[in-house]
């Protein structure tokens, strides 16, 4: 454990806030049914024994990535801390991009991370479109009231009229319509009569604000499309502004937590739960919004948008490969957890621009599993080492921690042998300076073993080293009282040839080689990397069991899973997750 996970949350100002909420008993009078609905069904509830609400609301069109994760965090850490429930929400409003796969990837990535939506007994997994009957029940009730009407402009109309920053929009033609027509024609779109793009129910409010958010949003639109779940019953879809505070109130949600995109949306937010308040539909207290910075992480992308193309086009093998900053991707790396939740508490939450180098992530892994994985050698890049003096055939049994600071582990057991493979970067023919490691001549610590001298070298008829020749000195084992009689600058890892474990072994670059792939106009297809993967065939240490998701740190080279769909013990498969060291330079 690290000291952050053992220390109490770091405060924010969602947390002031929810204190002051407390303090004041703001949400104290407020009732939940145990199902979502409107007054009718929350007054006939309990007082609510969850002390918060809050929700994660993604929309199934793609996975989830690690910008999810910091909302994740944020929201179901709340209403663990607080005492309170977190619903996960399907937003399921646009029936065109949205699936039942990506439904259930999400909820297995959500329970992955360890977050429940169980609350007493409660199952607070809800999906938006199971509100469409209110939902429309709620607009044909604002047209009724005057606050809303239906617009016969085409869309183009409507966005044209809207006017700019600097100029005020125009009202449409149909503003002033009768209750009864706007009614009619409601119904109308509801029943099929109409085409997509015909006509829009919407709000009725001020044309001149200074707000474009304001400027009598659309509500409902048209959309003839069959929907993930409710097939084609309905013909007309919420908009995200009107869905959205209905779907919240409906949950009695206490504190609906957004990024900053959606700060001009409040307004609207609360405009639209104030007058459905007044025509009786919901109950104080309402939800209220508040917003948070995203979070920007360099050399991915995380629009879903295009994390899809890159899947669609095939530069990558799904949405769970890797190299993806998905979390399935993530997962799939090695990234842990408690990596992740670890990330998202350094990371924060504020107001403020958050563009973070990919490299935190890196080091939350590296911060997540130095105390947790067990150490073991393996040799990416083989060379064979022969020890001219050690007999043939013989093996001697060499002994090392599973993990260096915590010696209850125990040890593991591995044999040294005549033949071994060292790393190929381990011997130099002739070494640069101040290299350390084998050179015709150097002595270097073969680790939890011998100090060996080297005495020559192979070649083929290429030049490329073939063999690497060596002898060992006798009486310099480590763990012996000769050990320490002879001073090297060098140490090295091995594996015996005759005992060593094959394996895949995947080694993953960055999928991007800008910062920003997608910053301005930039085409981020663009900055693919072309080499963001490279497969050798690797040793490993004898022993080492390589279960799908087993980490490790192999020594001297960084932090490595077994991958958890491929691997088995027989025939490895695995992910480098990251190096000991920072290379994103
Ligand atoms: P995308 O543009 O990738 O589709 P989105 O914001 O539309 O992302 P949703 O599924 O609507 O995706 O998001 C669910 C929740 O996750 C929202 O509350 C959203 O604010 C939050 N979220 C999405 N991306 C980030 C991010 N980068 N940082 C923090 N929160 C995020
Ligand atoms: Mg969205």
């Amino acid at each position: 454990m690290t000291s952050e996970s053992q220390s109490a949350p770091v405060s924010n100002f969602i947390r002031t806030i929810i204190d002051n909420d407390l303090a004041a008993g703001r949400h104290a009078g407020k009732r939940w049914a145990g199902q979502p609905g409107p007054a009718r069904i929350q007054q006939a509830g309990e007082p609510d024994t969850a002390r918060i609400r809050t929700r994660f609301p993604p929309e199934p069109n793609g996975y989830l990535h690690i910008g999810h994760a910091k909302s994740i965090c944020l929201n179901f850490g709340l209403a663990q801390d607080y005492q309170g429930a977190c619903h996960l929400r399907f937003d399921d409003t646009n029936p065109e991009k949205e699936e039942d796969a990506y439904v259930k990837a999400i909820i297995d990535i959500v329970q992955w991370l360890g977050f429940d939506w169980r609350n007493n007994g409660e199952e607070n997994c809800y999906y938006a479109s199971d509100y469409f009957a209110f939902m429309y029940e709620f607009a044909e009730s604002f047209v009724e009231a005057g606050f809303a009407y239906v617009d016969e402009q085409s869309p183009d109309q409507i966005r044209e009229t809207r006017g700019t920053l600097t100029e005020q929009g125009t009202n449409s033609p149909w503003r002033d319509r009768p209750t009864h027509e706007s009614l009619q024609r409601l119904r109308e779109m509801r029943d099929g009569q109409h085409p997509n793009g015909s006509m829009a129910l919407r709000a009725k409010i001020d044309m001149a604000s200074p707000n474009i958010n304001m400027r009598d949003p659309v509500l409902y639109r048209i959309r003839h499309a069959p929907h993930h779940r409710t097939g084609n019953t309905w013909c007309i879809y919420p908009m995200y502004s009107w869905a959205h505070p209905v779907e919240d109130a409906l949950e009695t949600i206490t504190h609906s937590l957004c990024t900053l995109e959606f700060e001009d949306q409040r307004p609207f937010y609360d405009w639209i739960l104030e007058r459905l308040t007044e025509l009786g539909h919901f109950l104080e207290p309402l939800p209220r919004q508040y917003e948070f910075s995203r979070l920007n992480l360099s050399h991915v992308v995380t629009s879903k948008r295009r994390l899809k193309l890159l899947v669609d086009e095939g530069h990558v093998s799904g949405w769970d490969d890797p190299r993806m900053p998905t979390l399935a991707g993530l997962r799939k790396r090695g990234y842990t957890p408690q990596a992740i939740k670890l990330f998202c508490s350094r990371l924060g939450v504020s107001k403020a621009a958050q563009n973070v180098p990919y490299s935190d992530l890196e080091q939350a892994l590296r911060d997540d599993l130095d105390p947790r994985a067990n150490r073991t050698v393996a040799v990416l890049d083989p060379i064979k080492l022969v020890l001219t003096n050690y007999p043939e055939g013989q093996t001697e049994p060499c002994q090392a921690p599973h993990h260096p600071h915590d010696p209850e582990r125990g040890q593991r057991n591995f044999p040294l042998t005549r033949e071994l493979w060292i790393e190929r970067d381990d011997f130099r023919e002739d070494p640069p300076k101040r290299y350390f490691r084998l050179f015709p001549g150097n002595t270097v610590r073969l680790k939890y073993g011998y100090i060996i001298r080297c005495t020559g070298f192979n070649k083929d008829d290429q030049g490329n080293i073939t063999e690497v020749h060596a002898e060992y000195l006798p009486d310099t084992k480590s763990g012996t009282p000769g050990a320490s009689s002879v001073k090297v600058r060098g140490t090295i890892t091995w594996v015996s040839a005759a005992h060593a474990v094959p394996a895949t072994v995947r080694l993953y670059d960055r999928l991007f080689n800008q910062p920003h792939p997608d910053a301005g106009d930039a085409n981020f297809l663009d900055a693919i990397n072309p080499d963001s993967v490279q497969t050798v065939q690797a040793w490993l240490e004898p022993g080492t069991h390589a279960a799908p998701e087993t980490t490790w740190q192999f020594e001297r080279l960084g932090y490595f899973v077994a991958d958890r769909d491929e691997s088995t013990p027989e025939q490895p498969v695995i992910n480098r997750i990251t190096t000991l060291r920072d290379v994103w330079i």
